[in-house]
């Protein structure tokens, strides 16, 4: 197929407009069939949910070219689940899973030049959303949905290798216990703007927030989870209800189960635990894993064993064999991966 003529190497990680896109419309209790459409502007009241009480939940995952060169899709089911999770959290309407599937298809298939090349490193990100669409004053959610899905092309993750990281713990909280942490809320990202622009002046490339609870306890990152090695090579991840479940970690548990028969564990992990572990990284569809080299503590630093130079040799096998499977390289478990084309 004729791809668009892009220069995928050089793709940064920014919106870049494609062609067409998927819009749905809920209205007197119930979801339209939905369309493509070029049109890429959204025209909503002044007064809507979204605008005034941020009602709003979204989405991302990739199409990519695999080794045989299908475009294929990761575990776009997961991401259809997790939609219908967060909408009920905030008093939106379920879209049906399958219709979150079909629209993903839908959308990469209009889109098909622009998905990059396989061995190129750059993918087709997908961005699904929902948000309240009519008009609200009093406060309440609104009774006017849309559901909407557009695709933009974006560069590899990291160009010329994978290079540890350096975090700080984080004195802001990220999500307040039994609050909207584990659901994947425009909010939780709104008012995490202020610390990642404060972690960055001050030379950290992202921050590790603990449980707003009691300070004591690791979570997430703004917008990947943690993965510990333990330095008898034992997988850890926290457990926590305020931590918004990534599919990429959830992958990577198994992977590392079933796959190269680690012992993994999901838990509670204490921040006086982490100066005792081996490795450390960050899980999310983006990069799949980015390697911590380095937590500062209020200017005491941990650095961890694997260093500042590359991924720890876990951490590598994890990233590999998860990055194998999504290109098709080693057989995937049942239902992992959806082909488009
Ligand atoms: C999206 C997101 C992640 C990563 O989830 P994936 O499904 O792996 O992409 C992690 N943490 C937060 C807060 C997120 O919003």
């Amino acid at each position: 197929m004729k791809k668009k003529d892009i220069d995928w190497q050089n793709l940064g990680f920014s919106y870049i407009q494609t062609d067409q896109r998927y819009v749905s419309n809920f209205k007197d209790g119930a979801w339209d069939e939905g369309v493509l459409t070029s049109d890429a502007n959204v025209v909503i009241n002044e007064c809507a949910g979204v605008l005034q009480y941020c009602q709003a939940c979204f989405e991302g995952l990739k199409a990519y070219t695999t080794e045989d060169g299908k475009i294929v899709t990761f575990r776009p089911d997961l991401n259809a689940q997790r939609m219908v999770d967060s909408a009920a959290r905030l008093v939106m309407p379920e879209f049906p899973v399958e219709r979150f599937v079909d629209a993903v298809t839908q959308v990469v298939k209009a889109n098909a030049e622009y998905v990059p090349p396989y061995g190129s490193g750059a993918t087709l990100y997908l961005r699904p959303y929902m948000f309240g669409s009519s008009a609200v004053i009093g406060v309440k959610p609104a009774d006017e949905f849309q559901f909407r899905l557009f695709a933009t092309p974006v560069g590899p993750y990291f160009k010329g290798g994978a290079k540890p990281i350096t975090i700080r713990v984080c004195d802001f909280d990220r999500a307040a216990p039994h609050g909207t942490g584990h659901i994947k809320a425009g909010l939780n990202y709104a008012m995490s703007l202020y610390a990642i622009m404060d972690a960055h002046n001050q030379g950290f490339d992202e921050n590790m927030y603990l449980d707003a609870a009691t300070h004591t306890k690791v979570e997430e990152t703004g917008g990947a989870n943690f993965i510990f090695v333990t330095k008898d090579n034992k997988v850890v991840t926290p457990k926590s209800d305020s931590i918004l479940p990534s599919i990429t970690r959830r992958s990577l548990m198994h992977v590392a189960k079933e796959y190269l028969g680690l012992e993994v564990e999901e838990r509670e992990v204490c921040f006086d635990e982490v100066k005792d572990f081996a490795e450390c990284g960050l899980c999310g569809t983006a990069a799949v894993i980015s390697p911590v080299g380095k937590i500062d503590d209020h200017g005491k630093e941990i650095l961890l064993p694997s260093g500042m130079e590359e991924m720890g040799p876990i951490t590598k096998k994890l990233y590999d064999t998860l990055t194998g499977i999504q290109m098709g390289k080693i057989e995937a478990p049942k239902g992992w991966i959806h082909v488009i084309e």
